[in-house]
């Protein structure tokens, strides 16, 4: 791999633009944790970096980034093999087919978007082959939660009524680890009432499961609002990397 100009030092105008990027969201994420009392234990920042090229992911780790988030397969396994050398923790937080699982256990840390038993069903099989193969650790699982009232304007995710069933394929499937809920705020609705909802679930799911503390909430236009409501992990994009280009 060519040494990337983030790494020797040399002139890199984008490199300086992630940073002051990444300096306005950190001071908000700052504020927002003082202003909830959280000093103690703040969130996780995730940063998104779908869509846009390995060369900022490299930039991203030269910043002190540790966690990116990807959604599509095909994107992030290759700039997980890529960027192998940089030991980051790669977030998968799209929509999965069951038939990726085999794929995303090879560099997925966690998955957020697990919705379905026969999704959480093939992240299993898939994880203990590859732990036979590898030795990797356990896969952290987020159950996505749609918040959503009405079928229209829905962004993925399990209906509330369907987590204690999820949890419980999850909490029984050696490799997995059920880490928590994940959830997108409803377009059209104010975000702070539906991560209130989704703070409301994850505490019906922790009083069964205690260890399923993590609430993935909050992404650029929504941060202060998650942070409130209790988010332990944010999945930011734009706001870091500014507009996503129109690649496929
Ligand atoms: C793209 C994406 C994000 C990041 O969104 P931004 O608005 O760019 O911060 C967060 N979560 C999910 C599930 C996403 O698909």
């Amino acid at each position: 791999m060519k040494a990337p100009a983030a790494a020797s030092g040399s002139h890199d105008p984008r490199l300086a633009e992630l940073r002051e990027r990444l300096a306005v969201v950190r001071q908000r994420i700052d504020s927002a944790v003082a202003d909830a009392g959280r000093q103690a234990e703040p969130p996780q920042l995730i940063v998104v970096t779908k869509f846009h090229p390995a060369e900022d992911v490299e930039r991203l780790a030269a910043l002190g980034i540790t966690d990116v988030g990807e959604n599509r397969d095909q994107e992030a396994a290759d700039k997980a093999a890529r960027l192998a050398e940089l030991r980051l923790r790669w977030h998968f937080i799209g929509q999965l087919q069951s038939n990726k699982a085999k794929s995303v256990v090879r560099y997925a840390h966690a998955v957020h978007s697990v919705d379905r038993p026969q999704l959480a069903a093939g992240l299993a099989k898939a994880v203990r082959a590859e732990q036979e193969r590898t030795g990797r650790a356990d896969l952290e699982c987020f159950i996505q939660v749609s918040l959503d009232e009405d079928a229209d304007g829905h962004r993925g995710g399990a209906l509330p009524a369907d987590v204690p069933g999820l949890a419980e394929v999850l909490s029984a499937s050696p490799g997995l680890r059920l880490a928590g809920v994940m959830a997108v705020a409803p377009l059209a609705a104010d975000p702070e009432a539906a991560f209130e909802k989704l703070a409301a679930i994850s505490a019906r799911l922790r009083s069964e499961y205690p260890q399923a503390t993590a609430i993935s909430a909050g992404m650029s236009q929504d941060l202060e609002a998650a942070i409130r409501c209790g988010a332990t992990h944010l999945r930011i994009g734009s706001d870091i990397l500014g507009p996503r280009p129109a690649l496929r």
